[in-house]
């Protein structure tokens, strides 16, 4: 029999851990669950311990963060999915690291909030960070087929969101119902509201500069909305390359878990047997400002994309509790920006106090001012 790969699953009842089990289940020689995490879904929590009896599990809202992290470190494991939503994933991808395992990495703002410190951590255990997020795990793939050094920028694709075509008045005044309908993908609520005000986006440009060393203006986005190509990468000649598959959060999974050799799998290949287009267009700056304050989060550095990911946290919980118009959420994230983040974090708790510092401000302002 075949080597199998243990693998660790946070965040198993979101939607990114529902499609890792998925995988899973459709390849049980290659794969095997040894740990499962939830926060406060206790129903299905349990049905999974059902199904995976062997494997360790936590439910991190009632038994603790310290449990959550003590069964990431002391569960054998050779990789670890990390499919938690915001920042409380990112001392679990800490303790993947440090325990000597590789993170399949969701959890975008691990990146975001400490790229460099978590960077260092992976070279420092010799473990890899598998991008699971659907366009870095395409520049991932395409920067191991090319070499870094041939790629002269990135070109991260971007649906549009829900409202692509609407004018700035009907987008400032949108409902969380609008929000929440996103065209092309099915995923949890703060990311799908993410893509609506392109601060998802804005995110992953963070991440791809502090994934992979690049420049911010080495990282540009395409609007692309039916979200077929995943992302380009630019040689030195000038050539673009893609990836190209049916939105899928299943193939970033399985190339992350099948790393470093891509393997036959069961999903259904895009096919050219019926007519299909694709389309480009640039995205609208002025329409979505959480893009630009994204890139200046990005050339600042230091703890600005903490403070980023922190206030559009605060942002999107206070639009869907209603005490925030969706035009509120990147002038409050513009606000908390506008204080001083431009001490470079030199441990994991300077990020943290940071986040905790950001969020404070947030709050402060959503209270203060007539929105
Ligand atoms: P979901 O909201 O669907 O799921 C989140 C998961 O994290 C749930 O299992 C939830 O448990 C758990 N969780 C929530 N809060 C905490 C906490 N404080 N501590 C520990 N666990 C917690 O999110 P998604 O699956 O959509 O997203 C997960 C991550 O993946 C995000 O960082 C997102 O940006 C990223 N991502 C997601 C994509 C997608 O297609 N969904 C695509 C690319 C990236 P419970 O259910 O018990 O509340
Ligand atoms: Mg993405």
């Amino acid at each position: 029999m075949k080597d199998t790969k243990r693998v660790i699953v946070l965040g198993a009842t979101g939607s990114i851990g529902k499609s890792s089990l998925d995988v899973i289940r459709s390849n049980p020689d290659a794969f095997t669950v040894a740990g499962l995490s939830a926060h406060s879904d206790m129903r299905a929590l349990s049905a999974l311990r059902e199904e995976f009896p062997a494997a360790s599990s936590v439910l991190s809202g009632t038994d603790g963060e310290p449990a959550l992290l003590a069964m990431i470190r002391d569960t054998g494991a050779d990789v670890v999915v990390n499919g938690i939503a915001g920042a409380s994933g990112l001392l679990p991808s800490v303790a993947a690291l440090e325990s000597g395992k590789d993170l399949a990495l969701a959890n975008k703002e691990t990146v975001v909030m400490a790229g460099p410190l978590i960077r260092s951590l992976a070279d420092r255990t010799g473990r890899a960070i598998l991008p699971v997020d659907s366009e870095h795990s395409a520049v991932f793939s395409l920067i191991e087929a090319y070499g870094h050094d041939a790629v002269s920028e990135i070109i991260l694709t971007a649906s549009g969101g829900p409202f692509r075509t609407w004018d700035e008045d009907r987008i400032r005044s949108a409902t969380p119902a609008d929000a929440l309908r996103h065209p092309t993908w099915s995923m949890g609520s703060k990311i799908t509201i993410d893509s609506a005000s392109l601060a998802n986006k804005g995110l992953e440009v963070i991440e791809a500069v502090r994934l992979f060393g690049l420049s911010p203006d080495a990282v540009k986005v395409v609007v692309h909305p039916e979200s077929l190509v995943h992302s380009f990468i630019r040689t030195r000649d000038g050539v673009l390359y893609a990836q190209v598959s049916h939105p899928d959060m299943r193939h970033p999974i399985l190339s992350a878990l099948f790393w470093p050799k891509p393997q036959d799998n069961d999903l259904r290949p895009l096919s050219f047997d019926e007519a299909f287009s694709m389309h480009f267009e640039p995205p609208r700056r002025q329409a979505f400002p959480m893009l630009a304050l994204a890139y200046r989060a990005a050339s600042l550095g230091c703890l600005y994309p903490v403070c980023y990911n922190a206030a559009n946290e605060i942002a999107v919980e206070c639009f869907l509790a209603g005490s925030l118009p969706f035009g509120g959420i990147p002038e409050l994230v513009a606000l908390v920006m506008d204080g001083d983040w431009s001490t470079e974090p030199s441990n994991f708790g300077d990020v943290l106090e940071a986040d905790r510092r950001a969020r404070g401000i947030a709050r402060q302002y959503v209270k203060e001012r007539a929105w």
